[in-house]
């Protein structure tokens, strides 16, 4: 038999799982870590928390898979974007690894957009202005830590801290580079105004590699530990999100995979980098030619959960009571209601939001309350204004990448039939539910075996992911949601300018 590990090093867990060579999964490992919020905006994490979970997920699935010696053919990796670690000349780590959740560089990236230098890197990065972005993070330190910064070496990220640990070279891929806001998406190149920007040059930063680039010789200590060869290739591999578009089979033109988990996104999958003129959207490299454009959008299923908790304690309790989900009971009561929430309409922006609008002051809002509104009309008008709002970015990304297909769609929101036939509704498109497991490790293990020439293409993966419900628009409803959704976007703008003064009455008000 023949092997390949995908990896993913995540933002509150690192995942591995097995895999034969036609995508069956053999075994599966998980470790957690703890994320580090010492002081108000600060997510980090210890790398070499991760370095130890990396290992020991490693470890699990070969022991787990009792394959033999010669059998694993290589292991790829993804990981969470954004992350920066400061190295010191001794490659020691001078900070922690500072995630794409920490917001501590706010001041810098809202500086950026003021000035107009943010919108003139974004037009070569392809990464929105945002505090998450290395590029602003950077600039954060040297603002206001110049000790670290004068003593940093080496500027990386999560993966290539793994890499380093393991291979002792400093590495970066295409897919992670092009979502720190100093990578130059059209010339596969560190971009020289964000260099200048920061005071730093490119031998500060890791060597560019390709996603498909391989490495050997694994340090003897980790091989032993592992009980594999040092000629097993490790692929750099990508980001998690790109590869998550791999491992639900949307990479073909125009198919858009719509994630709605704790968050949510909505991604296609392109054959060149493309940028959007208002900087709204991300272009991020999967492969040299494999480009995902697309948008993060904060208030997800989240917003469910505030529904939940917030508006139906009680059925909570009923749910526990009955050994069954409340977010199933919750969606029974939606299911009552019509179509559009008889004119209830909510702006679900209860975390600030990133695309489409990329406002951080954003605040939620339901609109067009009448008497006759039930709690029931407002958990139906909850799961619309998130599908809504996604609807937003996908007439962004239309804009530059053309008309959509047809939808694959993952997250927990798929646990309700009623939430997935919302989506075909609003979006007026098929909607398949890929039967997805850890859509990201199996990007990564399939980009594994196109680097090492297991398989031909990266299409390999339509044999791998199977089908667990279709949806299909249905005209009665889609007809209301048209009638709506121009309201819906009309009053975002009517709403727009009154989010900062909202939010900072909350700032000095609220406890
Ligand atoms: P994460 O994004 O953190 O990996 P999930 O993809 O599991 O998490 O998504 C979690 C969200 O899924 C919850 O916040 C909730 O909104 C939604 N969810 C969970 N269970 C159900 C359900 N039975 N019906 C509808 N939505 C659900």
């Amino acid at each position: 038999m023949e092997y390949m590990i995908g990896v993913d090093i995540g933002t509150t867990s690192t995942k591995s799982v097995l895999y034969d060579m036609e995508g069956k999964v053999i075994a599966y490992a998980n470790s957690g870590y703890q994320l580090y919020q010492d002081v108000p905006d600060m997510a980090e994490e210890d790398p070499d928390d991760i370095f130890d979970a990396v290992v020991e997920v490693l470890g699990q699935v070969i022991r787990k898979g009792k394959i033999k010696r010669g059998e694993l053919k290589g292991i790829s990796f993804s990981s969470a974007m954004h992350s920066l670690i400061l190295m010191d000349k001794d490659d020691q780590p001078l900070t922690r690894a500072i995630t794409w959740a920490d917001n501590r560089a706010a001041k810098y990236s809202e500086e950026l957009k003021e000035n107009g230098l943010g919108a003139e890197i974004y037009a070569k990065t392809g990464t929105p202005i945002h505090p998450m972005a290395p590029l602003s993070k950077i600039l954060w330190i040297k603002n206001e830590k110049p000790e670290l910064f004068a003593q940093t070496k080496k500027f990386i990220d999560l993966k290539t801290y793994i890499f380093f640990r393991l291979f002792g070279v400093y590495k970066m891929e295409y897919s992670i580079a092009s979502a720190t806001g100093m990578f130059n998406i059209f010339k596969l190149a560190w971009e020289p105004q964000a260099l200048e920007l920061l005071g730093i040059t490119t031998d500060q930063l890791p060597e560019l590699v390709e996603p498909t680039d391989t490495i050997t010789g694994l340090n003897p200590k980790y091989g032993k530990l592992l009980g594999i060869s040092k000629n097993i290739p490790f692929v750099f591999g990508a980001s998690d999100g790109v590869l998550s578009n791999l491992g639900v089979d949307a990479i073909d033109p125009g198919v858009v995979a719509v994630t709605i988990g704790t968050s949510g996104a909505v991604r296609v999958v392109v054959d060149k980098p493309v940028v959007d003129p208002d900087g709204h959207l991300f272009c991020y490299a999967l492969t040299k030619d494999k480009w995902v454009v697309g948008g993060p959008v904060n208030n997800g299923g989240i917003v469910f959960r505030w529904v939940k908790d917030q508006l139906f304690a009680p059925e909570k309790i009923t749910a526990e009571q009955m050994q069954v989900s409340t977010y199933d009971i919750l969606t029974q009561i939606a299911e009552k209601i019509p179509a559009g929430s008889d004119g209830l309409l909510f702006h679900p922006y209860l975390g600030g939001e990133r695309a489409p609008i990329w406002n951080a002051y954003a605040r939620g809002s339901f609109f067009g309350l009448t008497r006759k509104h039930t709690r029931a009309h407002m958990v139906r008008a909850a799961l619309e204004g998130i599908v809504y709002n996604l609807y937003i970015v996908m007439l962004t990304i239309e804009r530059v990448t053309g008309k959509p297909k047809s939808i694959q769609a993952t997250g927990g929101f798929a646990r309700s039939a009623l939430w997935r036939q919302m989506l075909a509704d609003i979006f007026e498109q098929d909607v398949t539910i890929p039967e997805s497991f850890e859509s990201s490790c199996l990007g990564a293990a399939v980009l594994g075996m196109y680097a090492l020439g297991y398989v031909d293409d990266l299409s390999a993966v339509k044999g791998m992911v199977g089908v667990t419900d279709v949806h299909k628009p249905n005209e009665k409803n889609f007809e209301v949601y048209r009638e709506l959704l121009p309201i819906w976007i009309r009053l975002s703008q009517v709403l727009e300018p009154e989010y900062k003064s909202i939010a900072e009455f909350q700032k000095k008000h609220m406890k």
